[in-house]
Parts: structure tokens; sequence; C-alpha cells
């Protein structure tokens, strides 16, 4: 198989807003399909897989203190919003067959896990997708900290950071026709340049652990299963 993977277990963070496909808000059924359905087929080679979904389609903390609410409050509400999408992911999954397990920072027993960390690294060997939910569990944290922090745990040889670019960009590709792609960076460049891979406590996290952190184009059809073989346009955050 040309799609051999170099990798046994890895870490995918998506942000909430890539399951609102073209909508302002929410989830969008067939996107979250069709991101599960990238999932699977990493799935297929045998590839381990933790998940960790943002919230932001839904509710960000900050967006909540901005508007005057206490904003330990409103990050909670955010952390509550990931759940709601990892649940979403799950019944995507197991609708294509794939086992996975909602596992939450916050105990929510009638609906997800609690983290038990043992407990977590033995459904991954038993080839159960991990849906990491509820963030670090504590207010003033990202959920790209939360992918950082569950990635080091469960011992992942890479956080896969699927966005809407093929890339880390010296400038928005969006805004800038001339912005450059790096195939690599480093972690201190990343600080240093204000990149926006991931905040700067997950960068610092990922750096002081040497976990590299690769960051590729979700909307390519392909693209995850393709970037775990080596294959298409990627950008390597390395120390
Ligand atoms: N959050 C938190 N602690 C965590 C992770 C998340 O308080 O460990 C809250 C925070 O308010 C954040 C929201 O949950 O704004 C949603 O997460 P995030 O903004 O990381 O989502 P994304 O931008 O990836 O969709």
């Amino acid at each position: 198989d040309s799609d051999k993977p170099a990798f046994k277990r890895v870490l995918l963070k998506i942000s909430g807003e890539a399951l609102m496909g073209d909508q302002g808000y929410g989830l969008h059924p067939p996107t979250v399909e069709r991101i599960a359905s990238e999932v699977k087929s990493v799935h297929d080679l045998g590839v381990e897989i933790c998940m960790v979904i943002g919230g932001g389609n839904i509710f960000r903390g900050l967006a909540g203190a901005a508007q005057g609410m206490e904003r330990t409050t409103a990050d909670y509400m955010g952390m509550l919003a990931t759940v709601m999408n990892a649940l979403a992911v799950q019944s995507a999954l197991e609708e294509q067959g794939v086992f996975t397990r909602v596992i939450s920072a916050i105990r929510m027993d009638e609906v997800a896990e609690p983290y038990i960390r043992r407990r977590a690294v033995r459904h991954l060997e038993k080839k159960r997708v991990c849906i990491f939910a509820a963030g670090t569990g504590n207010p003033y944290f990202t959920t790209d900290t939360a992918a950082t922090l569950r990635a080091n745990e469960m011992a992942c040889e890479a956080i896969f950071k699927g966005t809407k670019v093929d890339g880390v960009y010296d400038k928005d590709p969006n805004k800038f026709p001339d912005a450059k792609r790096y195939d690599e960076v480093t972690y201190d460049e990343c600080l240093q340049k204000h990149l926006g891979v991931m905040d700067a406590s997950a960068i610092a996290l990922a750096r002081d652990n040497d976990l590299p952190i690769i960051v590729f184009s979700l909307d390519e059809p392909g693209g995850f299963r393709g970037i775990l073989a080596g294959k298409g346009t990627y950008t390597r955050v390395h120390g």
C-alpha cells in the first residue's frame, strides 16, 4: 500500500468551526460526515487516533466575557460546546463503523467517560478512536492546549492540526496573494513571529516535549491519509 503510514499513534486537532461548513454557526451534518470519513480512512490503515475538537462554532469563552459574562463561567460554556461537537463526531464515526469513546475532562457520566489516562490508552490499543472532550477541564485554556496535553499523555508521535489552508504561512494567504508557506518552521519562530499555528501555551508545551505539529488542510479530500504517508503539502513545526 502506497499509503503506508509513518505513524502508529497520532492526535488530530480540529477547530469547532471545521464542523460548521459554510454556515456561520453550529454543526453542518454533511461536513461532520465528511470529516469522519477522513478519520475512518486513516483508522483503516491501523493508525491509533486521538481527537480533540474545539468549540468555537458554538461558544467561545472570550466572546462571552467580552459581553460581560464572568470569564470562568463563559469558559465552562465553551468546554460544554466541545462536548456537543465530540458527540456529533462520535455519532458520524460510529455510523461509518468506527468504534469510538468520548472522554470528557469534566465529569458527565451519562454522556461520556471520565478521563482516566490508562483507560484511554487501552481504548487506543483496541483501535477505538478516543475523542477527548471538554478541553483540559480548566478555564483560561484552549483546546489547542488540551490537544497538546492529551497528545503528550497518550504518547502520540505528532499532532495533526487540520485547518482551512495547507500549512503555516508568513501572513494570511486568504488576504495576501504573496503569502509564503513554510515547509518547516521551529516552535520558537512560531512564537516570535506570532504565526498563529496554535496559541502560545500550546506551542510551548509541544516544544518542551518535542512533539511535532503537522499543519495541513482538512478541506483536501484524502488529505489526512495522504499527509500521514508523507504526501501532499503541509508544514511541520518542530524544535
Ligand atoms: N476552553 C476552556 N478550557 C480548555 C479548552 C477550552 O476554557 O481547556 C473553552 C474556552 O472558552 C474556549 C472554548 O472552550 O474559547 C472553545 O474552545 P476553543 O476556542 O479552543 O475552540 P476552537 O477555536 O478550536 O474551535
